[in-house]
C-alpha cells in the first residue's frame, strides 16, 4: 500500500500536538526524509515557458523553508494564514504599517516596552494617533474607542511584566464596534490562549520566545482569522520593507516548535509552583501569575487561558529595588538576562531595562520558567530572596 507521506489525515487525524511533534508534515514527500530540508536558494528558475517552474520568484518575497512553520503556526492559533518575519518587532512593524497615515491605534499602558516605544514615536511623527488604555480598569478599552474611529486594537494578554489578563473576547467587540480590527500579542501564552478563536483579527507571537524555545533564533510570526485584502497588505510590507528570516533560522524555529507542547506545559507547572510557593512568603511583596486565584485578572485567564496559565510570573521583593536588585544578582539557577520563553529560567530587574516613562515598579522581577526541576528553581529563589535581605 502506497501512502502519501506528505500530509496528515490520510489514513487518521492525529491530534494538533503529535502533528506539532512531526514538525507539521510527517514525512518529506520528495525524499522521504522525517525532517524537512533547508532551502537556501534565493532564487527561482523559469522554465522553457518563461514560467516559474515552482510558487517561488525571489527570497524576500517569501522561501519554501517558511512554508511548514507557517502552516503549523497558523494550525496552532486556528487561523487562515501565517506570516514568518525576522523578528518580533519586524511583524508587529509591518501589522502597524498597514494603518493609514494619521490613523488611530489602542494599546495598553502595561505591554511590551518595545513596542509601546515605538508607538509612541510614531505617534509622536504624527504617523500615527496613539491611545493607551489603563488596562487595569474594567471598562478602560471600551471608554477609550467609543464614539472614536480606531483602526487597530493592539493588546497583549497577559500583560508583560505585570501579567494583568486582557478579555480577549470583549477588546474584539470594543474594536470591531470602533470599526477597526483587533491584534493580540499572544508571546506570553502560546497554546493556552487561542486569540482567534475569540474574536481576535491578527495573533502575534515574537518566535524568538517559546515558539523557538532555545534563546538562539530571533523571529515573529503574525497569523490571519482570514487572508483579506488587509492581510495581503500585510505581505505586501514585508516584501517590499524585507524584514524576512533566513531559511536557516526558520528550519531551527521549525525544530523547536516540534517540543512546543512538552516545554510550555512543564514550564507553566513549575510556574503555577512557584506561584503558590512564594504567595504568601514574608520577603515577598506580591506575586503576580494569572494562576493565583488572588490575581485580579484570575476569572478571566480561567475561561480564555485552556492550557495552563503560562510560564512567566513576576514577584515584587520586599525592600523595594535594591533588595530586587541584589536578588536578581544572587540566583545561581535563573540567569539574569532579559528575554524569556527559552529552557533556561531567566530573571531580569525590568527597572534596568524599562524606558523612563514606563509605570513598571522598581522592586519588580521578571521571571521566565524554563524545564528544569522545579525544586532547583525554588531552592535557587529561596537563597537568593536571603541574599536580598542581607
Ligand atoms: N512581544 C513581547 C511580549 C515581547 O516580550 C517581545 C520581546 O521581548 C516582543 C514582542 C518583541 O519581539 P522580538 O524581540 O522578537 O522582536
Amino acid at each position: 500500500m502506497c501512502h502519501d507521506w506528505g500530509v496528515f489525515g490520510k489514513i487518521s487525524s492525529p491530534s494538533l500536538e503529535t502533528e506539532t511533534v512531526h514538525g507539521g508534515h510527517p514525512v518529506d514527500p520528495v525524499t522521504g526524509g522525517i525532517v524537512p530540508p533547508i532551502h537556501t536558494s534565493t532564487t527561482y528558475a523559469r522554465d522553457a515557458d518563461y514560467r516559474l517552474i515552482g510558487d517561488y520568484l525571489y527570497g524576500r518575497h517569501g522561501l519554501p523553508s517558511y512554508r511548514p512553520v507557517e502552516d503549523l503556526a497558523a494550525r496552532l492559533d486556528g487561523g487562515a494564514d501565517a506570516l514568518l518575519f525576522a523578528s518580533g518587532l519586524a511583524g508587529f512593524s509591518a501589522v502597524v504599517e498597514t494603518v493609514a497615515p494619521g490613523g488611530r491605534i489602542v494599546a495598553p499602558r502595561v505591554m511590551y516596552y518595545g513596542a509601546q516605544q515605538w508607538l509612541r514615536r510614531l505617534d509622536s511623527l504624527g504617523r500615527i494617533d496613539l491611545t493607551l488604555f489603563d488596562q487595569q480598569m474594567p471598562h478602560a478599552l471600551e471608554e477609550a474607542v467609543t464614539g472614536r474611529d480606531t483602526e487597530l486594537v493592539w493588546i497583549e494578554t497577559p500583560v508583560n511584566p505585570t501579567w494583568d489578563v486582557i478579555d480577549i473576547a470583549g477588546a474584539a467587540r470594543a474594536a470591531h464596534g470602533a470599526g477597526g480590527r483587533l491584534a493580540v500579542d499572544s508571546t506570553a501564552a502560546p497554546l493556552t490562549t487561542r486569540p482567534i478563536d475569540l474574536g481576535a483579527d491578527l495573533t502575534f507571537h515574537s518566535a524568538t520566545k517559546f515558539y523557538n524555545g532555545h534563546s538562539d533564533v530571533g523571529g515573529g510570526i503574525v497569523i490571519a482569522a482570514n487572508s483579506d485584502g488587509q492581510w495581503e497588505q500585510i505581505l505586501d510590507v514585508r516584501k517590499h520593507q524585507g524584514g524576512v528570516m533566513g531559511a536557516f533560522e526558520a528550519w531551527l524555529l521549525l525544530r523547536g516548535m516540534r517540543t512546543l507542547y512538552l516545554r510550555v506545559d512543564r514550564a507553566s507547572e513549575s510556574a503555577m509552583t512557584l506561584a503558590r510557593h512564594f504567595e504568601d512568603d514574608p520577603r515577598v511583596v506580591a506575586v503576580l501569575y494569572p494562576g493565583l486565584e488572588s490575581h485580579p485578572g484570575h476569572h478571566i485567564a480561567r475561561a480564555q487561558m485552556t492550557r495552563g496559565f503560562g510560564a512567566m510570573l513576576s514577584i515584587r521583593v520586599a525592600g523595594g529595588h535594591d533588595a530586587a536588585r541584589a536578588v536578581a544578582s544572587s540566583t545561581e539557577v535563573f540567569v539574569p538576562a532579559t528575554s524569556l520563553g527559552g529552557v533556561e529560567s531567566l530573571i531580569e530587574h525590568r527597572a534596568a531595562v524599562e524606558p523612563p516613562e514606563s509605570v513598571v515598579p522598581d522592586d519588580l522581577l521578571r521571571l521566565s520558567i524554563g524545564i528544569e526541576p522545579v525544586d532547583d528553581l525554588i531552592a535557587d529563589l529561596e537563597m537568593a530572596l536571603d541574599a536580598g535581605r542581607r
